[in-house]
């Protein structure tokens, strides 16, 4: 089974993708990763959805990534007498830490941090934006504000404190609690939600201990401020639009998105692209022509994934919404432009031999008659700098190491197979050979390029290339010499 494209594509699963033929069927549509959200639902839920997956891994032999989104510091307001209240522009609305329920003049927001931190003129957002608030004045226990946009206040709403770095710990003890168990079931990525500076991503990075490659969600003003420093102590980069175009002006949104994704392939790490991608397909079996421009564009940019939210979620049509970012892909990445534009942004070459390495790999495929580049990555690292490259030949990436084969599952362009460890580079080109030709990517007679660092098992050591054929020989010979 092999992709026809080579943005990944991630599926976010809930009430309306639960069980095994659900969650089957949006596999072969396209999704490459699954997203859990610790946001909703048991951890039997999650338990359950985990070992279908797993299930689906086995029946269908292919690495699968397992994404388990942690919900974060989300802040929100108490409950109201009435369940709900109108807020109207103008008017004056007052939030406190009194334990009381709330009414049309105030409501209790439990975060003592936000008091510590809020100065007057700064703004409170409630319900994504929707309502947004001034503050006046403020003390350690209140905040007076006045209503600038008004609307429908609801029990537990979401409240943002775009203005302020809030002195909040990245994981709550609900995250703790959720990211051991996530690491402990065996999931390949964790995201992390409103990180606000690099030792928020290091923190939980030292409670998963290597069983979870760490992914940060871009959502608040100081994280875009900090993004380097992010970046490089991070995995991987959620482009969280959500949240981020609640936090900041929405319009601030497209730039950053280019911005960060050009960041990230420069430094070999995989973005995802995520939130109301196709979004009318909660209710309708067809996007709107914008929300197909929007998916198009991220691949034009060069993504390495796109992400269905509540669409595979929560919506009616999770299998449809595959099927046409599946589409949307496949047209995007035939069309030369696609190609003018990933060779344009590119970017200059690095200084090392790796670097040269996977550049020389990506020539020497695209000038000669090569099928495939293969590289035999233990780490992922080689086969994320192939990636980087977006070479216009198919990537296929082997290790011995299923987290990494399934970790790669989010990275742009590779084909992960598992392959028995190797010692010497002689045996990694059997093995690239085998794959090559039964995966479909290459036949007898035809040439691959083979890549890989050694001593093997060491990360960042890419220093060997070849090009070899696909020799019957190699190809039928039950094991390597
Ligand atoms: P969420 O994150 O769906 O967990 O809120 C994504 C976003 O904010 O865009
Ligand atoms: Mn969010």
């Amino acid at each position: 089974m092999r992709r026809l494209r080579n943005v990944k594509i991630v599926a976010t699963l809930g009430p309306a993708s639960s069980d095994y033929d659900t969650i089957r069927a949006l596999f072969d549509a396209g999704a490459d990763v699954f997203r859990l959200n610790m946001s909703h639902g048991s951890h039997e839920d999650f338990l359950k959805r985990h070992s279908i997956i797993r299930q689906i891994e086995k029946d269908t032999g292919r690495p699968i990534a397992i994404l388990a989104d942690l919900q974060g510091p989300k802040l929100r307001v108490g409950v109201f007498k009435n369940g709900e209240e109108e807020l109207e522009e103008g008017q004056t609305f007052r939030f406190d830490l009194k334990d009381e329920t709330g009414d049309a003049s105030r409501v209790t927001l439990p975060h003592k941090e936000i008091f510590d931190a809020l100065e007057p003129g700064a703004h409170l957002l409630v319900n994504d934006g929707k309502i947004r608030m001034r503050v006046d004045e403020c003390g350690r226990d209140f905040a007076n504000c006045t209503v600038e946009a008004g609307g429908t206040i609801s029990d537990r709403k979401g409240v943002n404190v775009p203005d302020v770095v809030l002195p909040l710990a990245a994981l709550t003890e609900k995250d703790r609690k959720d990211l051991e168990y996530a690491c402990a079931a065996g999931v390949d990525w964790l995201a992390m939600s409103f990180v606000q500076r690099a030792a928020d991503v290091e923190e939980a990075r030292s409670l998963a201990k290597g069983r979870a490659a760490i992914l940060s969600k871009i959502e608040k003003p100081a994280a875009v401020k900090s993004f380097e420093d992010i970046l490089s102590v991070s995995d991987g980069i959620m482009v969280a639009r959500g949240d981020l175009g609640v936090e900041l002006p929405v319009q601030n949104v497209p730039p950053i998105q280019k911005r960060l994704i050009r960041k990230c392939r420069a430094a070999a790490k995989p973005v995802i692209v995520a939130t109301q991608m196709l979004e009318s397909m909660i209710e309708s079996p067809m996007p709107t022509r914008a929300e197909v421009s929007d998916v198009a564009a991220a691949i034009y940019e060069g993504a390495d994934a796109v992400m269905l939210s509540a669409e595979s979620a929560a919506g009616q049509y999770p299998v449809e919404a595959v099927t046409t970012m599946n589409n949307v892909a496949i047209e995007v990445e035939s069309d030369p432009t696609y190609r003018e534009v990933i060779e344009a942004s590119r970017g200059s070459l690095k200084q090392s031999v790796a670097d040269g390495i996977v550049s020389a790999a990506r020539e020497i495929a695209e000038t000669a008659d090569i099928k495939a580049i293969c590289c035999y990555s233990q780490s992922g690292s080689t086969a994320r700098l192939v990636a980087r490259e977006r070479p216009n030949v198919p990537i296929v990436a082997l290790s011995s190491v299923v987290d990494t084969a399934r970790r790669l599952s989010l990275t742009w362009g590779t084909h992960c197979v598992t392959a028995p460890e190797m010692f010497r580079f002689k045996e990694a080109v059997v093995n690239a050979v085998r794959a090559a030709t039964t995966e479909g990517f290459a036949e007898s007679g035809d040439f691959i390029v083979v890549t890989a660092g050694v001593p093997f098992n060491v990360p960042g050591t890419t220093n060997i290339l070849r090009v070899a054929p696909c020799d019957e020989r190699l190809i039928y010979r039950a094991e390597p010499e």
